[in-house]
């Protein structure tokens, strides 16, 4: 079976059939660094993680090229920079290194590469060059705009007809444009404004022109897999289709276009300009685990809906993640005696993750495994079921963290692993000591803390109630 994905250029699901197999690519629209990212942005990054895993697993790791890029050249950034009184380049350090941590304790690594808009500042001006030539756009007042009539296509991906697409611009209404529907490719920057030198003036690029200029620069005029969030389908997409098919010689650009759906919050888009959201900072800090381990707690509620539908974000959602880990976890701690048969991924979580990326029934696989072999006697067939908890594990970044660290609590928090650690011990002496009371009184007071002590074969080891 192939890989089947929902394209929105289609608006249904079809075979993926990469250009090369031996060279595909796939870019996805990163974050813009003027604040630090909440769990909606996180979304997307943990989807098209999934989905660069599975690639990998299909078509071999050398043969896979996953971009996400870095936008950090945005009107926000300017206003963000001025009023916390911090200079751009500082500003954007911070929030990507932010957003690298984030990221990291999600479980999603760094794409193969990570271009920066600053960096393409020079491809942006020749696109732009070119759209001007082949006359796709035009210099009015300082900007460059595209000139949208100019592209009989142009509407198709998001398929929104004139009225809605004049509506969608409508928030950029400019006398020096020529139809209501243009939209800008370079803009003017006067005075100390941040901006470039360029044939049109001291300027800076629009959004749009910056993914049409890194995706090209990355993975060429024509590549595979253009994901990001459903918001970005109009008008960014949209305009990005419009710019490299009007500039490229190839106007192919992206086969294959992925959108994820919204995190909500009491179904309404989680969202800065609504104040309804979390950063996942946030989230990371108040958890009672070590961080990694509650960054797969939000990784695990991430992928468990299917990632075209809404996510509406609740508590209850959370605790019901860290318990379908804890189960897993659990499996892997009473695995513990016997080493892993690391053979194969599953064909049941492959094949569920081959099917437009269906995560929660990959995840549901998972967990059957793990509940097979709570009761599998059998040494080898233990084996067997602990590597595919591992490969599984391994293909949707989840089951990433020590059985050890998974059943410890925060660091930090008064009772972290070597504190339990220090009073297990002290335990032990007691009993030798045949100070049985003091050795109650520890397991005891640790049972009030919600510390569960298990005496074993091995020792005595703890979890959380
Ligand atoms: P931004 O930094 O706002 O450009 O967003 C980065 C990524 O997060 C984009 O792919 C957006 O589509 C996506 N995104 C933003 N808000 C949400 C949300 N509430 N749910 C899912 N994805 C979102
Ligand atoms: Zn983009």
């Amino acid at each position: 079976m192939s890989i089947q994905l929902y394209n929105t250029a289609k608006r249904q699901k079809e075979a993926f059939v990469p250009r090369d197999p031996k060279n595909v690519g796939m870019y996805v629209c990163g974050p813009t660094v003027y604040d630090t990212a909440h769990i909606g942005n996180a979304r997307p990054a943990v989807v098209f993680d999934v989905l660069a895993r599975l690639l990998r697993h299909e078509y071999g790791d050398d043969h896979v090229t996953y971009v996400r890029n870095i936008t950090d050249v945005e009107d926000k950034i300017i206003e963000a920079a001025a009023a916390n009184n911090e200079s751009i380049a500082d500003l954007t350090a911070r929030t990507t290194k932010a957003y690298h941590d984030d990221m990291a304790a999600l479980g999603v690594g760094l794409p193969d590469r990570e271009p920066k808009a600053t960096e393409h500042i020079d491809g942006m001006i020749e696109m732009i060059g070119v759209l001007i030539d082949k006359g796709h756009a035009y210099e009015a007042e300082g900007h460059v705009l595209f000139d949208v009539p100019s592209m009989p296509d142009y509407g198709k991906l998001s398929g929104r007809n004139r009225e809605e697409l004049i509506e969608g611009a409508r928030v950029e209404v400019a006398p020096y444009k020529k139809d209501p529907a243009d939209f800008v490719l370079w803009k003017p920057s006067p005075g100390d404004m941040p901006g470039w030198e360029s044939p049109w003036g001291k300027g800076r690029p629009g959004w749009h022109i910056e993914c049409s200029v890194m995706s090209k620069a990355e993975l060429g005029e024509a590549f595979d897999i253009h994901g990001g969030g459903r918001d970005l389908i109009f008008p960014h997409h949209e305009n990005e289709v419009a710019q490299s098919c009007c500039a490229n010689e190839d106007s192919t650009f992206a086969r294959y276009w992925v959108h994820n759906g919204f995190l909500t919050v009491e179904g309404k888009k989680m969202s800065k300009s609504l104040g309804n959201f979390f950063t996942v900072r946030d989230l990371l800090d108040k958890a009672s685990k070590l961080e990694n381990c509650a960054g797969e707690i939000y990784r695990f509620l991430l992928l468990n809906t299917d990632y075209r539908q809404p996510l509406n974000w609740t508590e209850v959602g959370v605790e019901n993640a860290e318990n379908s880990l804890n189960t897993l976890y659990t499996a892997m701690q009473k695995l513990e005696d016997v080493g892993a048969e690391l053979s194969v991924v599953p064909d049941t979580i492959v094949d569920h993750l081959k099917n437009d990326i269906d995560t929660p029934f990959a995840l549901k696989e998972l967990i059957a495994i793990a509940k097979k072999a709570n009761v599998a006697s059998d040494q080898e067939e233990r084996a067997i079921l602990k590597g595919q908890l591992i490969k599984g594990g391994q293909l949707l970044g989840v089951l990433q963290q020590s059985v050890d660290d998974w059943f410890k609590g925060a660091a930090g928090s008064e009772l972290d692993g070597a504190a339990i650690d220090e009073l297990i011990e002290e335990r032990i002496q007691s009993k030798k000591q045949k100070n049985f009371a003091r050795a109650d009184e520890i397991r005891n007071d640790l049972m009030e803390q919600g510390i569960i002590l298990e005496d074993g074969p091995e020792g005595t080891t703890w979890k959380r109630a």
